[in-house]
């Protein structure tokens, strides 16, 4: 988004609606590094906590974006890294609550909340939104290729500790890799992991948005429906949330704004039109000028165009 480091949207989130991301921690910075992850190789792989963005740079920024009148659903704290890396989460989360009435979630990977520290600063948001993708560690060691102190029993008592003790709701998110995690041992693995954990949803997905490693593929339709029945009754496929909606007259929108929406993950026209409430001309003017001059590439993915930052 022009004119701001920390925050990015309002995103089209198929879980939130209009999602606006604020920024935790740097580019893949990560205690992951999962083979379906759209922004490529983590390339700073720890578990160190540090105020890695400074919160009242951001909350600087958040400000003069509530005061230009714009909305938003959710203040999402996500990173292009992992946001429960940032050792000032907590305070940074209190203090946006207190700037709007527009809700806090907390977008993690989950895998750190076995310490009591970070699980206790997550407790600060109104929802949250973990995610585990395996029910073995081969598979954990697979699909999210952890650093050494995360392993599967801290995982995943981390995320039955949180559902104990949070005061709102937690979704949890599985994303299903074709031929990593679709199997039928490792869908009862998950849903014994599940069981235990007992989240308040089970969200599930695959892979749509192209992995910049091209290592994961996305899982037909048919195995989606079949883990649904498998992972319970709380569990759903998650869809395209803004499919069909409106599009919103709004103005005063230019190309850095595609170019800043595109950059944090590969999107189709739709999620521009969507995510930026742009005129679908508009926006492909922007999009087309910015292939043209190579900062941006189309790529064909499941019969859908995206539009990547070039590397
Ligand atoms: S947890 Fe998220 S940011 Fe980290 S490697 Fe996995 S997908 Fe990428």
């Amino acid at each position: 988004m022009a004119g701001y480091k920390h925050l990015y949207g309002p995103v089209p989130s198929r879980r939130l609606g209009r999602s606006l991301g604020i920024d935790m921690a740097p580019m893949k910075t990560c205690c992951l590094d999962c083979i379906y992850c759209q922004l490529g190789r983590t390339t700073v792989h720890t578990a160190e906590r540090k105020e890695y963005v400074k919160v009242d740079e951001m909350l600087a920024e958040l400000e003069q974006w509530l005061e230009s009148g714009k909305e938003a659903d959710w203040l999402t704290f996500s990173a292009s890294g992992e946001p429960t890396l940032n050792s000032e989460l907590a305070d940074a989360m209190v203090r946006a609550r207190e700037m709007s009435d527009i809700p806090v979630a907390l977008l993690t990977n989950g895998a750190l909340l076995w310490r009591k520290g970070v699980r206790d600063g997550a407790m600060q948001a109104d929802l949250i939104m973990p995610s585990l993708d395996a029910g073995t560690e081969e598979t954990l060691q697979r699909i999210n290729r952890p650093v050494p102190e995360i392993t599967l029993d801290r995982y995943i008592e981390g995320l039955h500790e949180t559902v104990v003790a949070f005061h709102g709701e937690v979704w949890l998110e599985v994303m299903l890799v074709a031929g990593v995690n679709d199997s039928e041992e490792e869908l009862a693995a998950l849903d014994d992991a599940i069981k235990h954990i007992r989240p308040d949803q089970v969200q599930i997905n695959t892979v749509v948005r192209p992995a910049l490693s091209g290592e994961a593929e996305r899982v037909d339709n048919a195995t989606l429906v079949h883990a649904r029945v498998i992972l319970g009754p709380k569990a759903t496929v998650i869809s395209s949330a803004w499919e069909g909606a409106a599009v919103p007259e709004d103005a005063e929108h230019d190309e850095a704004e595609v170019l800043a929406l595109v950059s944090y993950r590969p999107c189709t026209l739709h999620d521009v039109v969507h995510g930026i409430g742009m005129h679908p001309n508009e926006a492909l003017k922007y999009l087309q000028h910015l292939v043209s001059e190579q900062t941006l590439r189309m790529e064909v993915r499941d019969g859908e165009t995206f539009y990547v930052r070039a590397q």
